[in-house]
């Protein structure tokens, strides 16, 4: 399966750092491997930039972080996805931990999200992940369970997901910590959330990309994406200077 290597820019650059960032990627990764895909989730206000900047690669692709499950309407400050597809998007993100845990959203919510925005010709990127305290108690299984059912459940019969769908698997005690998980818990949980895909989308569910993230650096980057399960990462604060994220994806 193709690796998915993914930047979240999170809350982070002017639409003049994003040209720039935007800019070193597509010229540092002119030759993407075969076995790799890159993605962007850039803020709103720098989609159409980043888009403009990866144009002439197909392997380089951008994405929103959130996207609300409506065409239009009286919802202030929110952006659908036809506005993320006009700016030149093909991704979206949803349910990222911080917006599941600053921003308010329940399951019921991402879900909404992420089927919709599938319907409406994005690509989506799942995030799921328990908090410290839900790992301590013994609840990984399942708090990852409680994400991805009441995602399928209201998933319609018969909607394609291949190459249009992935998991992110990101602890939320890992996020923007410094704090990577390791192996063993990377490899337990990777195998619970393809255990779970399976169980609602059978053989299916071995072509969905999962990736890992949580403080992925330069330095830990290939022995997370050479273990078992892992599809892709997803980076944050490693993917703000293009030079370490071109490290991490490895060119
Ligand atoms: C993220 O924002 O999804 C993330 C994993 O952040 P960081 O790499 O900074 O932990």
């Amino acid at each position: 399966m193709q690796k998915i290597i993914a930047a979240n820019w999170k809350m982070y650059k002017t639409r003049a750092q994003a040209a720039q960032s935007a800019a070193s990627l597509a010229a540092g990764l002119r030759t993407v491997p075969a076995e790799r895909c890159v993605l962007v989730f850039a803020p709103f206000t720098c989609l159409d930039v980043v888009a403009q900047a990866f144009a002439q690669n197909p392997a380089l692709a951008c994405g929103g972080q959130d996207c609300y499950p409506a065409d239009e309407g009286a919802f202030t400050g929110e952006i659908s996805p036809a506005m993320l597809l006009d700016c030149g998007a093909t991704w979206a993100l949803t349910g990222h931990s911080e917006r599941r845990h600053i921003l308010g959203e329940d399951d019921a919510l991402v879900a909404r999200k992420t089927i919709f925005a599938l319907e409406k010709g994005l690509n989506v990127m799942l995030c799921i992940g328990e908090k410290l305290e839900e790992r301590e108690a013994g609840n990984l299984s399942a708090v990852l369970e409680r994400q991805i059912h009441s995602v399928f459940e209201a998933m319609p019969e018969g909607q394609s997901l291949d190459g249009r769908f992935a998991v992110a698997y990101e602890p939320v005690w890992a996020i923007g910590t410094g704090k990577v998980a390791g192996h063993a818990e990377v490899l337990e949980a990777h195998a619970v959330v393809r255990t779970l895909l399976q169980g609602v989308l059978g053989n299916a569910a071995e072509r969905l990309p999962i990736l890992y993230g949580g403080s992925v650096k330069p330095a830990n980057a290939a022995g997370i994406l050479a273990l078992d399960n892992v599809d892709g990462l997803l980076v944050g604060g490693a993917s703000l200077d293009a030079q370490s994220f071109l490290q991490i994806v490895g060119v």
